[in-house]
């Protein structure tokens, strides 16, 4: 039952309940017609059995019989006989046997064959002759078998009934339950496309499925102004922040320049300088990502040598990777130009970078790959390092996600990912990820080469 959707259950429903209850009712109106069939039967029989001693007459030594006695009005059928029972006149239905003995005043059911015979003596007085009894024969057929085609109609018809109270009910129950659907369809909208602007928009009406689609938007409205409202102070604290921490890295540069520093207030200073930077690094992608959120962060799409780029950043990387004995080979397809933003498609090389140099072993090796395959540019980042547990593997995309904190470095911050998935899919590409935890993980990301290359 629990897999039968909310539209067959009510189908189902209204169905049996209407059949029941037709059922029910027509039960009931032939056991009242048929014993009112009966009692008409009944009543009928003694009227003309009762008005039938006073056709009978003596008169010359003889009886004389009314015309009236033959007369088979209503079915019924009577005849006269002697006190002995011995015929003196009058009908009985064909195929009634007349056995019976004479009973006064009593109306006894006689059943022969498939006919049911109601029958009713009268011992009544015939002046001048004496005592006669008169009998009326009615048969119940004629009624009995307006029952039985009523019945049969009833039967044939039920099916039918049944048949069109589930249609009925069918189209009633979906176009009742449509607003949900609706409902249904914009809560999945918004999940998939993680757009919190969309609305049931029902309209005017006053039913609870209504009055529950209000609600819904209503309560749309709230989340979304919640977070209309969070975005707006990550990013207005973000940019306060900005300032005296950059207030704060020049100092540091300007102390560390002094060259009469002794040794351990010079370690102290690194050491804030090193905090401070990765401090300044969170913000800046803070600052990026909430941009991205409310729609402001511009992508400035020019044609981009993406070999030469990748280049440069692999140079780059290589002092940071040093410090670890980690070499970077880089396999760079050269030529390649894409349509992109350079500032973001660097951002998203060093994430990459960084997170293969820091999450890396010691002495180990990462492979950059830059190619070209059916006018898309395929990258890739691969290190032998740590991995990622299959569980993390599809959260690491996640802001502020961090597989394993015990693992994870003072100045990571669970950001850089995030980045790279919103830089990827604003230039229309792809990326994925594949690990296998203490052996190492592979980046691979694919991009539309672009319509503006420059000619070669
Ligand atoms: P973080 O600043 O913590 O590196 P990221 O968003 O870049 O944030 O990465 C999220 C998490 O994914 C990291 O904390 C780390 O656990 C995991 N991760 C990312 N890159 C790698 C990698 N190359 N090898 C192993 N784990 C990785």
């Amino acid at each position: 039952m629990k897999k039968i959707s909310l539209k067959m259950k009510l189908t189902l429903l209204y169905t049996l309940l209407m059949s029941g209850v037709v059922v029910i009712i027509l039960i009931l109106l032939f056991s009242l017609s048929s014993r009112q069939i009966l009692s008409s039967v009944q009543s009928r029989l003694r009227n003309r059995v009762y008005s039938a001693s006073d056709d009978i007459e003596y008169d010359s030594g003889r009886l004389d019989f009314d015309s009236d006695l033959d007369d088979t009005e209503w079915g019924i059928y009577l005849s006269v006989y002697q006190e002995d029972g011995t015929y003196l006149y009058g009908r009985t239905p064909t195929g009634f046997s007349n056995t019976m003995a004479f009973s006064d005043n009593a109306l006894r059911t006689f059943r022969q064959g498939n006919t049911t015979y109601y029958v009713l003596d009268l011992y009544t007085y015939v002046k001048d002759y004496g005592n006669v009894y008169i009998r009326g024969v009615a048969s119940g057929t004629d009624a009995e078998e307006d029952m039985i085609i009523i019945r049969n109609a009833a039967l044939i018809l039920m099916p039918l009934m049944v048949l069109l109270t589930a249609a009925l009910s069918y189209f009633m129950t979906r176009y009742t339950l449509r607003p949900v659907s609706r409902i249904t369809e914009t809560v999945r909208q918004i999940c998939r496309e993680k757009d919190l602007s969309k609305r049931v928009h029902l309209g005017e009406g006053k039913d609870e499925i209504y009055q529950l689609a209000r609600t819904f938007d209503d309560m749309l409205d709230q989340v979304e102004t919640g977070m209309k409202r969070e975005k707006q102070f990550t990013s207005d604290v973000s940019h306060e922040l900005r300032t005296p921490v950059s207030a704060m890295m020049l100092q540091c540069e300007e102390l560390l320049d002094d060259p009469d520093l002794d040794e351990k207030t010079r370690s102290g200073i690194t050491f804030l300088d090193q905090k401070v930077r990765y401090l300044a690094r969170m913000i800046s992608q803070l600052l990026m990502l909430s941009r991205t959120d409310q729609g402001r962060q511009k992508v400035q799409m020019e044609s981009v040598d993406f070999s030469e780029m990748t280049d440069m950043v692999v140079q780059e990387a290589q002092d940071m990777a040093q410090e670890r004995q980690i070499r970077i080979q880089a396999d760079i397809r050269p030529g390649i130009h894409i349509t992109g933003d350079e500032t973001l498609l660097i951002r998203m090389w060093m994430n990459l970078l960084e997170n293969a140099v820091r999450y890396g072993k010691d002495g180990g090796h990462v492979h950059v790959g830059l190619s070209e395959k059916n006018g898309f540019v395929i990258g890739t980042v691969e290190d032998d390092g740590i991995g990622i547990a299959p569980e993390d593997l599809p959260r690491i995309w996640e802001r502020f996600y961090q597989a394993d904190t015990s693992r994870s470095r003072s100045d990571s911050s669970g950001l850089g990912l995030s980045m790279v998935r919103w830089i990827i899919n604003a230039h229309h590409g792809t990326i994925q990820a594949e690990s296998a935890p203490g052996k190492g993980s592979r980046f691979t990301f694919k991009l539309p080469v672009g319509k503006s290359r420059p000619p070669a």
